[in-house]
């Protein structure tokens, strides 16, 4: 999607902090971030919301999942703990409509989250 902020990223128009890529997954350090360590990790390809996944997105979506372990152990995390998650629309805090997962660690992480 032309305006689509990580589109952009994912095509070169904007140019993230990237720590982690492949054919189909991009991972970039957050602008504003939550933690010591906190990466978005997305797909190459838009989708807009957890509402949009379809069967065909399986094995993406474990792939997103893979890049966010791979993430950790690069970044010390794996046996610490991090915090994996995933907003869908508004209540849930979505503000950036082409799906991502945060990967947070680095601090002591609540429960629940607020
Ligand atoms: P969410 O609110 O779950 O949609 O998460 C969107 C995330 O994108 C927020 O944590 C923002 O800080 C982050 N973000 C927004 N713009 C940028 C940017 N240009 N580079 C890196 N992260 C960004």
């Amino acid at each position: 999607m032309t305006d689509c902020l990580f589109c952009k990223m994912c095509n070169g128009e904007i140019e993230p902090d990237v720590v982690y890529q492949d054919d189909d997954v991009l991972a970039f350090r957050d602008v504003n971030p939550q933690a010591p360590t906190h990466v978005l990790i997305i797909p190459k390809t838009h989708i807009s919301t957890i509402n949009d996944l379809t069967p065909e997105h399986e094995a993406l979506i474990g792939k997103l999942y893979l890049a966010a372990k791979q993430v950790a152990s690069d970044e010390g995390l794996a046996e610490r703990g991090y915090r994996v998650v995933m907003n869908c629309n508004a209540e849930a805090g979505q503000s950036v409509f082409h799906i991502h997962l945060h990967m947070l660690g680095g601090r002591a992480m609540q429960w629940p989250p607020g």
